[in-house]
This record gives structure tokens, C-alpha cells and sequence, in this order.
């Protein structure tokens, strides 16, 4: 359809229902009505809003009441029609979701324009994404049902990312710069999923579709007083719960070599097979490579082969002999020896494999990439924590498959109300 009639269409059928809503004047609830506060709300005559649809904006003319006791107004038809607090429709804030998740909140306008018609502000859809993130967090952690084992393998895989901060959500945090102060924060992300698929010469593979995560900026660190575990080991002890990540034949916990990841899996998942990503295992090879021969050097990358070949062969004896002589003059082979020694149990890639098990996916490597990279870490991006936590929410859910489930409960609180 031609742009210019798609409009005019859309217009017509926008004075239509604004028409035939304006007109129905059944939403008047008599001269007193009971507000949220405990006290009793006013007539105070219709009243007109403007709202933004897919259809375009509409202008509604709503029974109004306010409540002298806690100075609220509101308006029963705004309730009906989920437009309680907001400009925009139930539709739109979807919309607006869907964008906010993956791309900049001004790129995000200028999509909503150009692919449904819609205008809403930048500044709306920050504030729209964010408040929505937030009720998907609220959401994700109260009314939410386990669903059955995928497979009777599951993966849990655990992994942190820094994210950059405003100068004043940092004040006071240690960090790495030469100063001693902080530009990032942390994100860490709990990833859940199954490998039962094959690739041709017989490896596991991740399934397609079997991906959740959970991820925020929290903290795992509990003091001994604390009686209750700290806000991202619940989150991930809920995320593991919600996919049965107990009830299944082999729980496996995958990881670098961060020692909160194997506190958290020692504490909570005591008979879950530890792994080390080998991906991450890789990193640190290429890590003191680039120590020893400087980066992109054609020895390194051979030293890499070669010792990347002893690890996945199970060689260890001869992997660790050959980080022990650089490490006298390295601090890098120093910490990689000592980090393959640390974690050596968690390296037995032979046996894994002999199991049939998925241990160099890079999955949960790409989980933070896919998940936090590259939506919250942008050029001249800088978060709060309330804003990147909202964020990070909507983006898991979506990312998870979770989305649909989320409006259809919130559909149906809103019908209850
Ligand atoms: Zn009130």
C-alpha cells in the first residue's frame, strides 16, 4: 500500500474509535469512587488525554476522579484500556520494548517511526523501556513457573562483564584505572541450556532455542551475618529452579576461572561436574603468548596450537612444563600456570568429551557478548544502575523467549483488576 493511504487509513480508522469512544460514557462510576490509597476518589468531569497508538495519537475524553486524600487522579477507562499512567498504548509499549531492547533509545524513536508510524519521543522511550524492565525484573522474580527439564543434560554457565558507568553511579568504588577509580561496573550473567544436538563428526552442540539468561549488575559477595544468599546467587539459584536445572540426570556448571563462580557452584550445585569454558582456557594461553612474543606473531600463534592441542589431548604434565619455563621471566605464564593448576579438575576435556559432553561452545563467552555487549556496551554509552539493570532485564527476557509470557500476565492481571 502506497505510504500516503496507509496514513489516511490509519487516520480514518483513528477518528473512528476516538468517535465511538468519546461517545460511550459508560466509564462514568458515579459521583464517588473508591481510590487505590484507601480513601474515596471524586467526580471531577471528563477529562481529555492524548494518547499514542499504533493507529497514530488519539484524543480520548475520559471520566476523571481525584482523591483529596493522597492528591491522586485517574480515570476508570484508562484502567479498561491499560493506559493507567502512560501516553502510550499497550501496543506501542510493546513496540517501544522491542526496540529499547536491542538498539538506542534515539535509534530506537527514529525505528518506531520509520517501521510502524509511531512517534515517540527518544526521552519516552528511555523512560517507557526502562519502566518496563523494571516490572520484567519484578516480574522474573515473583511470578514465575518452572517449566520441565529440556534435556537431561543442562548447562549452567556463569560469566561477568564490565559495563561503563556514569562518573556519579561510581563514587568511591575501587576499579582499575591508574587512579584506583572505577568506569565500569560488572554485569554478571547466569546462562542455562542443553546440548543434545550433534554436528557431523559427532560433537555436542548447543540446541537451538534451549538459551536463557538471567543477568545483572548484583553483587555475590555475602557477608557471614547475611542469612540470606546474596542478590545474584538468588538469581541464580531462581534461573536454575525455573529450568529444572535440579531434576535432570547431569547438571554441568561452566565457567572461567573467577573463583566466585565455583564458590557459588560448590555451595549450590555440590554434585554438578565443574567445567572450565574452554574457550576461556584458550584466552589465557593467547594471553601469555602475546606476552612472551608480542601480539599477532607467528611463533605465538604456533606456541598457542601446540599447547591448546596438550589441553584438549589431556596432556597436562607437558601443558604445565611449558608455562613453567616462561613464567620465570613472565607474570602472565606465571598466572596461567597457576590458574591451569588451580583448576586443573576442571579441565579433564578428554573425559569430558569421552561423556559426551559440551565444554568449548563459547556459550556463555557469546552470552555476554549477545545479552550485555552489544546493547549496553556502546561508544559513549554510560549507564546507571537503575537504567542498565531495567535493560539487562528486558533484554534477557526477550532474549530467553520469555517476552510473549510476560504480556500475557500482565494481561491477565489487568483483566483481574
Ligand atoms: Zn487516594
Amino acid at each position: 500500500m502506497e505510504a500516503a493511504l496507509r496514513h489516511r487509513v490509519l487516520e480514518l480508522a483513528a477518528r473512528a474509535i476516538e468517535q465511538r469512544l468519546n461517545a460511550d460514557r459508560s466509564d462514568y462510576a458515579g459521583p464517588i469512587r473508591p481510590c487505590a490509597c484507601g480513601q474515596r476518589a471524586r467526580y471531577a468531569g471528563r477529562r481529555s488525554k492524548r494518547f499514542t497508538t499504533v493507529l497514530g495519537d488519539l484524543t480520548l475524553e475520559r471520566a476523571y476522579y481525584h482523591c483529596a486524600g493522597c492528591g491522586q487522579g485517574t480515570s476508570p477507562r484508562d484502567q479498561a484500556l491499560g493506559l493507567a499512567g502512560t501516553t502510550l498504548s499497550p501496543a506501542v509499549t510493546r513496540l517501544v520494548g522491542a526496540v529499547g531492547a536491542v538498539v538506542s533509545f534515539a535509534e530506537g524513536s527514529a525505528l518506531l517511526h520509520e517501521l510502524a508510524g509511531v512517534r515517540v519521543d527518544p526521552t519516552v522511550v528511555e523512560h517507557t523501556a526502562e519502566a518496563l524492565g523494571q516490572t520484567i525484573a519484578v516480574d522474573d522474580q515473583t511470578s514465575v513457573a518452572p517449566e520441565p527439564p529440556a534435556a537431561p543434560t543442562l548447562y549452567l554457565g556463569l560469566d561477568g562483564t564490565g559495563i561503563p558507568m556514569r562518573k556519579a553511579e561510581l563514587a568511591d568504588r575501587p576499579g582499575k584505572q591508574a587512579d584506583g577509580s572505577a568506569k565500569t561496573r560488572e554485569v554478571k550473567l547466569c546462562t542455562v541450556w542443553s546440548a543434545e544436538a550433534r554436528a557431523a563428526d559427532g560433537t555436542p552442540m548447543r540446541d537451538a532455542g534451549s538459551v536463557t539468561y538471567s543477568a545483572a549488575i548484583e553483587s555475590v559477595a555475602s557477608r557471614d551475618t547475611d542469612a540470606t544468599p546474596a542478590a545474584f546467587t538468588h538469581r541464580v539459584l531462581r534461573e536454575a529452579a525455573r529450568r529444572g536445572f535440579a531434576q535432570v540426570a547431569r547438571r554441568v556448571v561452566l565457567g572461567d576461572g573467577a573463583a566466585w563462580i565455583w564458590n557459588l557452584a560448590d555451595e549450590h550445585f555440590p554434585d554438578a561436574l565443574q567445567v572450565v569454558d574452554l574457550f576461556h582456557a584458550k584466552e589465557h594461553l593467547h594471553d601469555v603468548a602475546t606476552a612472551i612474543y608480542g601480539p599477532s606473531s607467528s611463533l605465538g600463534r604456533r606456541w598457542v596450537e601446540r599447547r591448546a592441542t596438550a589441553l584438549v589431548t589431556g596432556a597436562f604434565p607437558a601443558l604445565l612444563r611449558a608455562l613453567a619455563r616462561p613464567a620465570r621471566a613472565h607474570p602472565a605464564a606465571q598466572q596461567c600456570l597457576e590458574y591451569f593448576q588451580r583448576n586443573r579438575s576442571r579441565m579433564r576435556y578428554p573425559a569430558f568429551r569421552a561423556a559426551g559432553l559440551c565444554t568449548s561452545t563459547g556459550v556463555v563467552e557469546a552470552g555476554c557478548k549477545v545479552a550485555i555487549g552489544t546493547r549496553l556496551k556502546r561508544a559513549g554509552m554510560h549507564w546507571t544502575l537503575r537504567g542498565a539493570n531495567a535493560i539487562i532485564a528486558l533484554r534477557c527476557c526477550r532474549l530467553s523467549g520469555r517476552f510473549e509470557g510476560f504480556w500475557e500476565r500482565r494481561a491477565e492481571a489487568q483483566r483481574a483488576a
